[in-house]
């Protein structure tokens, strides 16, 4: 019985939180179904809205084992608890100013996601703090936290809904018009215009079935329509052909200007532009500085460079991002 009940109870907390979660982190299945019980506590403040630095003072973390772990399905069990121990980030230290953009590179399995999913507090660090504007994200209120941080991953979810209501999860009250200006900021009002019935289009499984780099745009909307402060793309175009990705792209470099980023990204025209580059390997920063420092140096950011950087340059401007190698 347990063996049934667990799951089906995991599904249906899921739906509750998804609404609230929703925006910061677009894989709530996966996620919700793997999360430790992320608290708020009865004292916890409003972030300062607006503020956008972010700051991981040395982190440590290390994925909770199968006990701490309450919605796990078994199998998640079984793989959390092989890997239990092992810290996957070890030290980790950055700071991001406002509106900078702080690029993370490494190799697979170096930690990129997990730095992220700190941030929105998708866990806990295990040692040290994150900070956003100045306070410790496990000191702020939950909403504050999703209200300032926008997430946008390889695979953004859209529900069996019509395309107005999957839009108004980052803003219940947006008008109309509000919408619109964000499809166009995401370079897809063209193509919902175009749709017979517009804004009120099901889409999903039963109903109107977008590309990846559809749904990514629809995913940037979003995003334009909740304006938070601070922007996380972890690897938000890998798997898109380049001419979708073009799309994305400009949809991202629009979502993007004024705010705080943290791209996870291996592509040169990305990385070029960042106000810092952070070099991850198997949980440290083991070289951090802008482009031209970083291949001076000769290091493993100069190796990147050359094996993967160099093969994936594009003329596209601005923001990109990686597929895993
Ligand atoms: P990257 O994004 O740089 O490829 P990740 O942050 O996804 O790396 O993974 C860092 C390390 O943490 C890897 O060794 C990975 O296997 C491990 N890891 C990722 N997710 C989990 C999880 N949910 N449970 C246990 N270990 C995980
Ligand atoms: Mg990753």
């Amino acid at each position: 019985l347990t063996r049934l009940y667990g799951p089906l109870t995991a599904l249906s907390n899921v739906r509750v939180d998804v609404m609230s979660a929703l925006v910061s982190f677009d894989r709530v299945f996966e996620v919700l179904d793997l999360t430790p019980s992320i608290a708020e506590k009865p004292d916890a403040v409003a972030l300062p809205r607006g503020d956008g630095r972010v700051e991981f003072r040395d982190v440590w973390f290390r994925y909770p084992s199968a006990a701490e772990v309450s919605l796990a399905s078994l199998e998640d069990v079984a793989a959390l608890d092989r890997q239990a121990n092992e810290p996957v980030l070890k030290g980790v230290s950055f700071t991001v100013e406002p509106g900078q953009m702080v690029a993370l590179v490494g190799p697979s399995g170096a930690g990129k996601s997990t730095t992220s999913m700190l941030l929105s507090r998708v866990y806990d660090v295990t040692d040290g703090a994150v900070r956003v504007g100045g306070v410790d994200v496990r000191d702020a209120t939950l909403g504050s936290l999703r209200d300032e941080i926008g997430v946008v991953t390889q695979d953004s979810h859209l529900f069996h809904e019509t395309i107005a209501e999957n839009l108004r999860y980052a803003k219940p009250d947006a008008t109309d018009e509000e919408l619109w200006a964000a499809l166009r900021g995401a370079q897809i009002a063209d193509l919902v215009r175009s749709l017979p019935d517009g804004l009120e289009t099901v889409v999903g499984e039963r109903g109107y079935r977008f590309s990846g780099g559809e749904k990514q745009r629809i995913a940037i909307a979003r995003l334009l329509l909740k304006a938070p402060s601070i922007v996380v793309l972890d690897e938000a175009t890998a798997h898109l052909d380049s001419e979708s990705e073009a799309a994305v792209q400009r949809a991202l470099s629009v979502a993007l200007t004024g705010r705080t980023a943290l791209v996870i990204a291996h592509r040169l025209s990305t990385v070029r532009d960042a106000d810092q580059i952070l070099v991850l390997d198997d949980g440290r920063v083991v070289e951090r500085g802008r482009h031209d420092e970083l291949v001076a140096v000769g290091g493993l950011y100069a190796e990147l460079y050359r094996t993967q950087f160099a093969v994936a340059a594009s003329p596209a401007p601005l923001v990109a991002d990686a597929q895993e190698p």
